[in-house]
């Protein structure tokens, strides 16, 4: 019940520091890139929360997955083998993106900015579709820019693997079922490592929100042996979560 009620006041905080965010970015002009700088620094310490709880594009794809959700249209996600291939667009893109060949239209996330400042008046055909794309796919995939084409997350995620302040897993509590992993919007496998520095970690704490057995926290990492867990060790948890502990029912996604 405690739990169910930090689910709930983290996901509220959050989608406030969205709104706020969002409406930020309608009001003033350039106020997201100044609020990005800062919270460039501050990934360093505590990870990217400017994807979880500022960006507005991030926030709008989120937004039209909870829509998804409602109208009953079930999320589909890559199996890990294939999301672990595909999750290096977005690297190819900064890359592409540092070396100045970048494609502009395909920076959905820098068009919606332009939309919110300054009218369509710039706004080429191609950017727009592609933009009305990928706002469609967010009904059916999680936060696809974030995941697969953001130059900015991606530039985020690679300094957040240095960060302090993680996600943390209690092995002893874990029972292996995996609803951290399914409820992450970022297809980040939660269940098969003790800390999560993971480059794509928003910091939503949707995992830490829906485990059950209060096995997920945030706090200071550590560095050790048993920060990955093995497939061995995933395996006995389970089975000793079997003999003591009955299935959850099934989240929120
Ligand atoms: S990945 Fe990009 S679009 Fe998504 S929240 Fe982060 S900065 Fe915004
Ligand atoms: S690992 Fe947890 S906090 Fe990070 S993106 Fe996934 S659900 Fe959100």
């Amino acid at each position: 019940m405690k739990n169910l009620s930090f689910r709930f006041n983290i996901q509220i905080l959050r989608t406030i520091s969205q709104v706020l965010f969002f409406a930020l970015s309608l009001l003033l002009v350039g106020s997201n890139r100044t609020v990005g700088t800062v919270l460039f620094a501050l990934v360093f310490f505590i990870g990217v929360f400017f994807c979880g709880w500022v960006c507005p594009f991030g926030s709008l794809q989120e937004w039209i997955g909870k829509l998804g959700d409602m109208l009953k249209i079930k999320k589909r996600r890559l199996p890990q083998k294939f999301q672990r291939i595909f999750q290096i667009t977005r690297y190819v893109i900064f890359a592409l993106f540092i070396y100045k060949i970048f494609y502009a239209p395909l920076r959905a996330r820098a068009t919606f900015g332009e939309i919110l400042t300054e009218g369509f008046s710039n706004v080429t055909v191609a950017a727009l579709v592609i933009l009305m794309v990928i706002l469609v796919l967010s009904l059916f995939i999680h936060r696809p820019f974030c995941n697969y084409f953001c130059e900015k997350g991606a530039s985020y995620g690679l300094f957040s693997v240095l960060r302090i302040f993680s996600l943390k897993k209690d092995a002893s509590k874990c029972v292996n079922c995996r609803k951290c992993d399914k409820n992450c919007p970022m297809n980040v496998e939660i269940s098969r490592t003790n800390f999560v520095r993971h480059p794509n970690c928003i910091n939503c704490f949707q995992c830490m929100g829906n485990c059950s057995r209060k096995a997920i926290s945030y706090g200071i990492f550590k560095l050790s042996k048993s920060n990955t867990t093995s497939q061995t060790k995933i395996y006995k948890c389970a089975c000793a979560g079997r003999r003591s502990f009955a299935m959850p029912p099934s989240g929120t996604s």
